[in-house]
């Protein structure tokens, strides 16, 4: 018999790369689990499930685009790929090694191999240290290089993110803010990392300059092979620096597959949501869209919904919604989305919500 109290937390992968090659990092039930202390005894009082059960791969080379609205974990969850916070569950692995089981020098090693750029290029740098130190300082701290050796490969980097030599000795108060994301992943390519987790890389930029740092990180993958997660709460954005997107909400993933088959196609009403809400350049497309409002803010995760988290905001919502949980059921297009609608509801089967309510949305730009 199905638990009621079941929440949306697909245990499955939602989808693996296509190739069929073993993934560079494969990402199985991640749980995040933060105790809620009140009092002068600092008693537990409740927990909050940031993250619960989150699974997906990421190839070689490949983008992975993680999104969804503010609390929703995703930040969480590239937080703890890192280990910049500690699981509470669930399985990290990077080349088939467990990072979870890996401590002191043993975690500071597979650390080079896993970079983050953060999402705020005004605080992330120290602001009395000159570009040479902050993008030179992975090679002080691994290796001890010399400071001539050090500025050669400081040089190099700043070049593959479009600045250059003359940038060394400035200070990050003399950069723009693009500018200064650029620094940022200089510095994470210092160790020639296989995975750089970009947690909300643009969202402190301007629009130009969003889609600069955008097309930075295309051209890194493209020339250097290092694959991407990256996260960000407007789909739209995703959709052009990803191969696939994951949708998260609530601390679950909800859909995920191809990025051009989500962003045209979503089979699950928040991707829908989150894809009306997205801005699109084209005025005659722009006019022509449905527009989704997702009412109010999402729930607390300390007293999450029954069922699917998603339901008290779902305009598609039916009884079943706030009693089960839905699980991972796979789209026609080769992805997963966890949504009634495909399976107990009027049956989608995989197929795009627009078949549904016979609304289009629009083609990838
Ligand atoms: Fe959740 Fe039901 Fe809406 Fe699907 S239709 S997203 S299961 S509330």
């Amino acid at each position: 018999m199905t638990d009621v109290s079941d929440t949306t937390t697909p245990s499955e992968p939602p989808a693996t790369p296509a190739d069929g090659a073993a993934p560079l990092l494969r990402v199985r039930d991640l749980e995040k689990v933060f105790p809620i202390k009140k009092g002068l005894l600092r008693r537990t009082v409740a927990h909050v499930r940031a993250v619960d059960g989150v699974s997906f791969d990421i190839a070689r080379g490949e983008v992975l685009g993680l999104v969804g609205e503010s609390g929703s974990g995703k930040s969480t969850t590239g937080r703890l790929l890192l280990r910049l916070i500690e699981p509470t569950g669930g399985s990290i692995e990077l080349e088939g090694k467990e990072l979870r089981d890996l401590e002191g020098e043993e975690l500071r090693a597979v650390r080079c191999d896993m970079q983050m750029v953060f999402q705020d290029p005004y605080s992330s740098l120290d602001p009395l240290a000159p570009v040479a130190d902050i993008v030179g300082e992975p090679f002080q701290v691994h290796f001890n290089m010399p400071r001539k050796e050090r500025d050669e490969k400081v040089v190099k980097l700043l070049e593959q993110v479009g600045l250059s030599a003359q940038h060394l000795r400035r200070f990050p108060a003399e950069f723009s803010g693009g500018q200064r994301q650029r620094i940022a992943v200089a510095r994470a390519l210092a160790l020639e990392p296989k995975l750089i987790v970009a947690d909300e890389p643009v969202s402190a930029l301007d629009m130009s300059t969003q889609s600069q740092v955008v097309n930075l990180l295309s051209d890194l993958r493209e020339r250097l092979g290092v694959a991407l997660l990256f996260i960000a709460h407007d789909l739209s954005i995703v959709h052009h620096a990803s191969d696939r997107i994951a949708v998260m909400y609530l601390g679950g993933i909800v859909e995920v597959g191809d990025a051009d088959d989500v962003y045209s196609h979503p089979c699950h009403p928040y991707s829908e949501a989150l894809i009306s809400a997205a801005p699109v350049p084209d005025p005659v497309v722009e006019r022509s869209r449905r527009r989704i409002v997702l009412e109010g803010d999402p729930p607390s995760p300390l007293d999450p919904p029954s069922g699917c988290r998603y339901h008290p905001r779902c305009a598609y919502a039916m009884d079943i919604c706030s009693q089960v949980a839905p699980e991972p059921t796979p789209t026609l297009a080769g992805g997963e989305v966890a949504c009634h609608l495909h399976t107990s509801g009027p049956a989608l089967a995989g197929r795009p919500l627009a078949e549904l309510s016979g609304v289009t949305t629009h083609e990838p730009g």
